[in-house]
């Protein structure tokens, strides 16, 4: 039987450095670093999310703000709200969440976010820095991935790694990140041909697809490291009996919460892998932290020090 591989540890790791090097600059500058978080809509989820980050935000001191606006709202506004983030001073990082309602581009909103500014990493500008190797800013879930690998001694280089999912957010950057790490890099997607096949392949697994436990035991290789991206909401009971060994954790979390959160792993493969990482507080936490970090960075960045 493999591991657990929690990401809550190093998460706290993080953010602990951050709260200190943010301690430490209040002191000696008598400044503290800044987030804005924009919310178009009324997404559930979205407002969830943001109220996270801010809570996270408060408890490091970082200064943090979130601006409101109806799903309806001319993206012009939007655009010139950001437009007015880009130049204030007390604003070091930017980030607008997703998903926006329809009529907005999600490119247009990520190319008005100044690149010093794009603490999500998504501006054209700083996807291209991730590409040609430069520093940058470097989208969240990804450098989190990357962090956790790092913590626990996993190399990369020479190892054959597949990802399934090619999205912009998380598939993408990751398999450029994993490339310029020297993993030999397959990205996996709805029209890949014998998924289970080309998946267990891998030395390092990822699965970022959003379907709840779709990557079973026959996807992956005896001793691979698993890591699982997917947040997906069970709420039929019959179907977490099915999966977990012991459903009881999850059975309370339907009672109270109405569901429980899976990742896109199946739990039994916790018995093939190395390691696999929980879902919740396996890299969700650690996207958060990188936020954190992200946000910091910019600070330092934009006053070079
Ligand atoms: P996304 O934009 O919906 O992309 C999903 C990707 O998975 C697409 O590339 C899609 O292929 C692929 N896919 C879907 N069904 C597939 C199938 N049956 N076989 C093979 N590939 C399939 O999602 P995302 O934003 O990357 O997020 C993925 C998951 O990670 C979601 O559950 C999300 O909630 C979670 N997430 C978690 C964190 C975190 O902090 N833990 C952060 C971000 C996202 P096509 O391109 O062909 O459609």
């Amino acid at each position: 039987m493999g591991e657990w591989l929690e990401g809550s540890t190093l998460a706290k790791k993080i953010k602990q450095k951050v709260k200190e090097e943010v301690s430490k600059i209040k002191k000696e500058r008598n400044e503290f670093p800044g987030l804005a978080a924009v919310l178009v809509g009324d997404n559930k989820a979205s407002q969830v999310y943001v109220g996270m980050k801010q809570r996270n935000c408060e408890r490091l001191g970082i200064h943090s703000e979130i601006l409101k606006f109806e799903k309806d709202t001319d993206p012009s506004e939007l655009k010139e709200k950001i437009k007015e983030l880009n130049q204030r001073d007390q604003i070091d990082g930017i980030l607008v969440q997703e998903p926006l309602p329809p009529s907005f581009s999600s490119h247009e909103v990520a190319t008005t976010i100044l690149p010093e500014k794009d603490v999500d990493g998504l501006n054209p500008c700083s996807l291209g820095n991730l590409l040609r190797v430069e520093s940058g800013l470097r989208p969240c879930t990804p450098l989190g991935i990357m962090e956790l690998l790092e913590s626990q001694n996993i190399g990369i280089k020479g190892k054959e790694v597949v990802i399934i999912g090619r999205s912009l957010l998380v598939g993408k950057p990751l398999s450029i990140m994993m490339t310029n790490a020297h993993g030999t890099v397959t990205v996996c997607h709805s029209r890949t041909k014998d998924l289970p096949q080309v998946a267990s392949r891998a030395d390092i697994l990822v699965a970022a697809m959003g379907r709840g436990a779709f990557v079973t035991p026959d996807f992956v290789k005896k001793g691979a490291v698993v890591i699982d991206v997917g947040i997906n909401h069970l709420t039929e009971k019959k179907k977490v009996k099915e999966l977990f060994k012991d459903p009881e954790k999850r059975l309370k979390d339907i009672d109270k919460k109405g569901y429980t959160l899976i990742g896109d792993v199946h739990p039994g493969v916790i018995d093939k892998a190395s390691f696999l990482t929980p879902v919740p507080g396996g890299v969700g936490p650690l996207t958060v932290a990188m936020l954190m970090h992200n946000t910091l960075k910019a600070y330092k960045l934009r006053r070079m020090i």
